[in-house]
């Protein structure tokens, strides 16, 4: 629930519970490219591509706010080898032996062994280590054991980095296993039942204990009756020594020392220059934590940071995520440095001011309408930075912290990414999906022109106002649906937004440019929901996930309702099956139809006619077209999996040393800045 995580193709999945900004009802003074011309795409390999963030917005802030934005950028990329160890104890290792061959040797770098090499590296850039960032699972070589052997011997052994006094071939014999025999560490992290799922996760956060006595260890410390629990084993490695089960706590003058040592340094600096004193203190606040490792310091951190929202630049960094413990207890280290997108949250703010217009205007019935609403403003944030679990894959939301105690007492933040949303929908244009799946160009050029624009807005009034609109019935149980309730309520929401999108009155709010761009968001829906969402399901299945269901409910009702007036019709060119659409007005009273249908359902908690709707529309798959969408979807080869590479920034200064201005430049590509990281970032000891 803390990530929201992107990791599919297309821009047509992205009508989720995300927001974006604004390209429209803004005109940027920044002298930089504008987001239509910017270079998206970096790299592609194996099931991975790569692309670029825009840090659309950073020239136009204030001196010391892009300074503040340069300090804890240095902070964010200080922790990457502090991920990579965690990942497994043996990672770093692995890549700085991989990264000395791969900028040392001299040999023949035209052979496949050589580009599977290159791969191999890649890929592990990708995952911060030899596990896949998705699967978890090992990532085996393509090139063979002895062919590794021999470049490794083959590069000039002053220039490898066999730190700590190791030799080739003593480095070798550690890590060869570890790479290339599939039964050693296959995992990072093992769930299965039935094993010793500490034992058998390559994750280094515990070694040398079984499951029960890291539980045991951690059950002794808790006391039941404490309502504000910190999070045990949050910041530390567990092992055995002495026959004694002892934590090795990731602080200053602990694991992760040196790093941890320049991630302070730069906070110190970022503390010089913050917006004001509360965020002051809550960088001070971190620094001591990070100096004693004390947990109850972290949540002082938590609750001071929860607390902040009015600071424009804002920032993660620290032991956040737990998913990559087998027991969820530790924390892998992760950054997101970010401001607030003014533009699209003038815009959240916008359609919540009117929140009682549209509930006003709404085609349910009047008896379910809420007399008083309040929209809600969630807020939006232009990423300028990703470091250690946020890079180079990333959330495009991220909800915090995780203690359920603060949630509880101090509630979360939440927040949602708009220049990654940008990025996976601009690469996606060009990828040969539209091309395939719509009609004519006429599909496509809508699109191009507001697909971006139509799919933001319909996640704001999706969020801000669809699902708070709307009342139960005096008596009515709220869970009444149950199963079902979850994908009505998402019809709900989804047609919410659906209906608004075609009214006049966005235009007049400046919101849509014309009466027209609606257009783009009612044929990319349906057409997603009728077809190409399809191509998350294995063949044979129903469709479980309840957005899923609810796309596909939609979509398939408005289809069979609107037959008779062929409103939306699904026709046949080539043996391939397309969507047209022959009457958008009409299209959008079925929408209202619909709305008010299932409000009705909702408001009196019509459990049948629930069940009804979902299990006719939103559960069964269309066999012959799901074979056919999933082989047309395999063709355009697209990369399952996105990663991203990060802007540079750089201090400008002047004769006296006193910065003058922080410029941010897009040039540098994958590889290039992985191997940069390495030189610059990468103070820690091959074993920790
Ligand atoms: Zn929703």
């Amino acid at each position: 629930m803390k990530k929201i995580i992107f990791m599919l193709t297309t821009a047509f999945l992205l009508a989720a519970c995300t927001g974006n900004k604004s390209e429209t009802t803004q005109v940027s003074l920044e002298p930089d490219v504008p987001d239509s011309a910017f270079q998206y795409k970096v790299d592609r390999f194996a099931d991975i591509e790569i692309l670029r963030y825009h840090v659309t917005g950073f020239n136009n802030l204030p001196l010391q706010q892009k300074e503040l934005v340069y300090y804890l950028s240095q902070a964010a990329l200080e922790g990457r080898d502090i991920l990579w160890d965690q990942h497994n104890r043996y990672n770093l290792t692995i890549r700085r032996v991989c990264e000395g061959v791969y900028e040392n040797y001299m040999g023949d770098k035209s052979s496949e062994d050589w580009k599977n090499f290159e791969t191999y590296l890649k890929q592990i850039w990708m995952a911060n280590g030899i596990h896949h960032h998705y699967s978890e699972d090992k990532i085996m070589p393509k090139f063979p054991r002895d062919y590794f052997v021999s470049i490794v011997k083959g590069v000039d052994p002053g220039r490898m980095p066999f730190r700590d006094g190791m030799a080739a071939d003593e480095t070798l014999n550690e890590i060869l296993s570890v790479m290339f025999d599939p039964n050693v560490m296959p995992k990072r992290m093992n769930q299965a039942s039935g094993a010793d799922i500490v034992a058998t996760s390559a994750v280094n956060f515990y070694e040398g204990v079984t499951q029960k006595e890291v539980e045991d260890f951690y059950n002794a410390m808790k006391d039941p009756n404490d309502n504000t629990p910190v999070s045990y084993g949050l910041n530390s490695k567990l092992v055995k020594v002495d026959g004694q089960v002892t934590e090795q706590v990731w602080k200053l003058g602990g694991m992760y020392d040196r790093a941890i040592e320049r991630i302070i340094g730069w906070l110190e600096k970022a503390a010089g220059v913050a917006e004001n004193e509360q965020q002051r203190g809550i960088i001070n606040t971190l620094i001591s934590y990070y100096q004693s490792g004390d947990l109850k310091t972290f949540d002082d951190y938590s609750v001071q940071w929860v607390n902040d929202t009015t600071s424009r630049v804002d920032f993660i960094n620290g032991f956040i995520e737990n998913y990559t413990d087998p027991l969820g207890m530790k924390a892998t280290w992760e950054s997101v440095v970010n401001f607030k997108s003014e533009e699209a949250s003038k815009r959240t703010q916008l359609i919540s001011e009117n929140a009682q217009w549209f509930e006003d205007n709404s085609p349910i019935d009047d008896k379910f309408k809420k007399e008083e609403v309040k929209g809600v403003s969630a807020k939006v944030i232009t990423a300028a930075m990703l470091g250690g679990d946020c890079y180079p894959a990333t959330p495009i939301g991220i909800n915090l912290p995780n203690a359920n105690w603060i949630r509880r007492d101090h509630g979360s933040k939440s927040v949602t990414i708009d220049n990654i949303t940008s990025a996976y929908d601009a690469a996606a244009q060009g990828s040969g999906f539209n091309e395939e799946f719509m009609w004519s160009d006429a599909e496509r050029e809508l699109s191009k022109k507001y697909g971006s624009l139509t799919d933001n807005l319909h996640t704001d009034l999706h969020e801000c106002l669809g699902h708070g609109s709307g009342k139960l019935l005096p008596g009515v149980d709220g869970d009444a649906l149950r199963a079902y309730g979850s994908p009505i309520e998402e019809t709900r929401a989804d047609l919410f937004a659906l209906y608004y999108l075609a009214d006049p009155k966005l235009a007049e709010l400046g919101l849509l440019p014309d009466n027209e761009a609606y257009k783009a968001q009612y044929y990319k829906y349906i057409m997603n929901g009728a077809m190409t969402q399809l191509t998350r399901i294995q063949p044979g299945k129903d469709i479980e996930q309840a957005h899923m269901r609810n796309r596909s409910l939609i979509a398939n009702w408005v289809l069979e309702n609107g037959k008779a007036d062929s409103v939306a019709v699904l026709n046949q060119r080539d043996g391939k099956t397309f969507l047209v659409v022959n009457d958008y007005a009409k299209l959008r009273e079925l929408f209202g139809r619909l709305l008010a249908e299932v409000q009705r359902i909702k408001s009196e908690g019509d459990f049948e006619a629930g069940k009804k709707l979902v299990e006719t529309y939103g559960v069964k798959v269309n066999q012959p077209l799901h074979k056919e969408i999933l082989s047309r979807y395999e063709a355009l080869e697209l990369a399952p999996y996105k990663g991203f590479v990060n802007p540079v920034y750089k201090l400008v200064t002047d004769a006296d040393g006193k910065v003058t201005d922080v410029t941010v430049s897009y040039d540098e590509d994958y590889v290039t800045q992985q191997m940069r990281y390495s030189r610059q970032y990468s103070v820690l000891p091959l074993k920790n």
